[in-house]
């Protein structure tokens, strides 16, 4: 997938005009006298601020129609860093009105309507708890799982209250199709997340997989083969990854994203996974006949035809490499690649014989880079760095694409220092691993 101007403007205007609906439906129509420059900007604030909130279940859905365009650790923190944006808007929106009308403190007197001052207690407190639980999730104690429950338990709360306060005050929501189409829109959105928990893994039951068998790999890792059971394997892009959940049921907390490191040649589908914590760990526990179940395939880290490839991984990182360059095996590629491969050390270099091999099929030239090398290494050292890009960069830098993924480290200096480089940002692609 491209990533142009023309694409990123295009999305921009969708953005912003699903975000005012909420707005511009207050705003039509036959609208209430004016009372002052600050009380219709503490107004309008809310609507834009619950326009946006409401649409973050759009970006956090993973919906293939919005997240193959910039790929799915963008979309996720594009959907963290307007969720802040939103949840001021909400917040200024009360304390703006107060100020230019302190009648309307009696919103927060339980004693004038318990109901409506309880409510909005509880909107204020959420939002701060989920702001404050998504920035310091581990500073929390939360594990990933219970973060991701209690983050769409709030978010459903908020939207479902700040719908009935808007419908409540109903002061720009008069006549019904005003509130009509706010609640519409508002409940629209609200099952965006019903449908990603609920309806989809529902329907992931009808095309499930089960473990062929589990294979140790260098560097603490472990492969997953599956097949697919009584349907035909999702057709993938290599380097795309799939959210996967492993045991009898696909409604479980435990559902991660891996990139598939198989050829998209294979029947089978492979994962290669690091031990991170307790899903990741239990795969050497795995039974071959255990049911799993995905959903995708998802991401835009795909190569394009007709371009070279310029890698840059790390460690655990290499698994969507993998997926391409056993591709490329597979089908002949005559296409040139550079893998720059990052690892602490020789030994837990996971793939390392099989990269070797793959180096000698294709037209690839592949450079290992050790933090600490075994004593008379005559290969790259240290960390990645510019100088480091610079000596492998090809002659005709604008044929290829260049795709890093990799411990955060890693991948920041390699964007910064391509971009350094003269490298076009519209050919650098880049997989995140940890997103929060
Ligand atoms: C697009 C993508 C592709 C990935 N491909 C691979 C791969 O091929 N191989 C591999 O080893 N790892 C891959 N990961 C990372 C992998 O998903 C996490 O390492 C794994 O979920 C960790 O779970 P855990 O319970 O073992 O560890 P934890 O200690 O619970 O989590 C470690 C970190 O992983 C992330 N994480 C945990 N659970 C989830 C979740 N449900 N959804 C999203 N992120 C989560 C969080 O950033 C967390 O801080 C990929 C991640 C992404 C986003």
């Amino acid at each position: 997938m491209k990533y142009t101007y023309k694409r990123g403007f295009y999305w921009l205007f969708v953005y912003l005009l699903l975000a005012l609906i909420p707005l511009i439906v207050a705003a039509s129509g036959n609208t209430p006298e004016h009372r002052g420059f600050w009380m219709e900007l503490g107004v309008a604030l809310g609507f834009i601020g619950f326009g946006m909130l409401a649409l973050q279940f759009l970006f956090s859905g993973r919906f293939r129609k919005v997240a193959p365009t910039y790929g799915m650790d963008n979309i996720l923190q594009y959907h963290r860093e307007i969720g802040i944006l939103a949840f001021v808007f909400v917040l200024t929106h009360p304390v703006i009105i107060f100020i230019a009308n302190s009648e309307f403190l009696a919103y927060l007197d339980p004693g004038v309507n318990l109901m409506r001052a309880v409510a909005l207690y509880f909107v204020t407190i959420a939002i701060i708890l989920i702001t404050a639980s998504s920035l310091w999730r581990l500073t929390f104690g939360l594990s990933y799982e219970r973060w991701r429950l209690l983050h769409g338990f709030l978010s459903l709360a908020i939207l479902f209250i700040g719908m009935i306060h808007a419908l409540q005050v109903s002061h720009y929501l008069e006549p019904i199709w005003k509130k009509a189409a706010t609640g519409a829109t508002f409940l629209t959105y609200g099952y965006l997340i019903i449908h990603t928990r609920i309806v989809r893994p529902w329907l992931s039951r009808r095309k499930p997989y089960r473990v062929i068998s589990g294979n140790p790999e260098r560097g603490n890792c472990w492969t997953l083969k599956i097949e697919a059971v009584g349907h035909r394997r999702l057709d993938f892009i290599c380097g795309q990854f799939v959210w996967l959940t492993i045991g009898a049921t696909p409604f479980s907390l435990q559902q991660h994203p891996f990139s598939v490191s198989s050829s998209a040649r294979d029947k089978t589908l492979s994962f290669t996974a690091k031990e991170m914590g307790d899903f990741t760990a239990s795969w050497k526990d795995i039974n071959p006949g255990t049911s799993v179940f995905l959903e995708g395939p998802f991401g835009s880290f795909v190569p394009e035809k007709g371009k070279n490839i310029f890698l840059v991984m790390g460690g655990i990182g290499i698994t969507p490499g993998m997926g391409m360059l056993r591709t490329m095996r597979d089908t002949k590629d005559p296409r040139t690649v550079v893998l720059i491969y990052g690892n602490i050390n020789w030994e837990e270099i996971t793939f390392r014989e099989e990269l070797e091999e793959i180096s000698k099929e294709i037209n690839m030239k592949l450079v290992h880079l050790l933090e600490k090398p075994p004593e008379g290494w005559e290969g790259e050292k240290g960390l990645v760095s510019r100088d480091l890009l610079n000596k492998y960069l090809p002659d005709n830098p604008e044929d290829f694409m260049y795709f890093i993924c990799g411990p955060k480290p890693l991948m920041d200096i390699t964007e910064i220092s391509l971009r350094e480089l003269g490298i076009d940002w519209r050919l650098i692609y880049t997989e995140r691993f940890k997103i929060i």
